[in-house]
């Protein structure tokens, strides 16, 4: 039987942690999705969900294992019409689990057959998240331990973008 899990979340941007979640995952299952949350589109978004695909895609080199799609509405919905028994999420500190505590148990009534299973971040990177990550690009700080390149690369340019637009307004 394939094992194939759905790794969901918002991945604005993919971060070093995330690659990590996917690689230790891919020990554990045969095949997996990483879900991009559509309705997390919202104003605060920096990548819109095209972009955050191709960056998760060139992150992982097209990995023939890792499928990468969206998704809206319901997350148990999402796992069952892709036939996925298992939702993979990642933990980083105490504070993220409460959240995912509840998340999981919720998914798991509206859906007893499929189950959360979660894996402790990587030692590098228990730091990491996006939200940070774009906090910190945005001021000029260096991620580049972080993210991988491209990553890097398109927090630079969309930040200069931005610094540029901020400069011409100011004109
Ligand atoms: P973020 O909280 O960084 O915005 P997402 O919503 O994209 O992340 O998270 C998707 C999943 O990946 C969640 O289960 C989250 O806990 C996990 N995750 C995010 N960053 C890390 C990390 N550095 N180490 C382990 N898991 C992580």
């Amino acid at each position: 039987m394939t094992r194939i899990a759905v790794y969901p979340g918002s991945f604005d941007p993919i971060t070093n942690g995330h690659l990590s979640i996917i690689r230790r995952g891919l020990q554990v299952f045969d095949r997996l999705i990483v879900a991009v949350a559509h309705n997390a589109q919202k104003a605060s978004a920096l990548f819109t969900a095209e972009d955050r695909i191709r960056l998760i895609r060139e992150a992982i080199n097209d990995d023939p294992r890792v499928e990468i799609d969206t998704f809206d509405g319901l997350l148990v919905d999402y796992a069952r019409k892709r036939n996925a028994t298992v939702v993979l999420r990642g933990l980083r500190a105490v504070s993220d689990f409460e959240y995912e505590f509840q998340l999981a148990n919720m998914n798991r009534k509206l859906a007893p057959n499929i189950d959360t299973l979660f894996m402790m971040t990587g030692e590098d990177s228990f730091y990491i998240s996006s939200r940070f990550v774009r906090e910190a690009a945005s001021l000029g700080g260096d991620v580049s331990s972080m993210v991988p390149p491209n990553v890097l690369k398109a927090l630079y340019e969309k930040y200069a973008d931005q610094r540029a637009a901020r400069t011409a307004s100011l004109k």
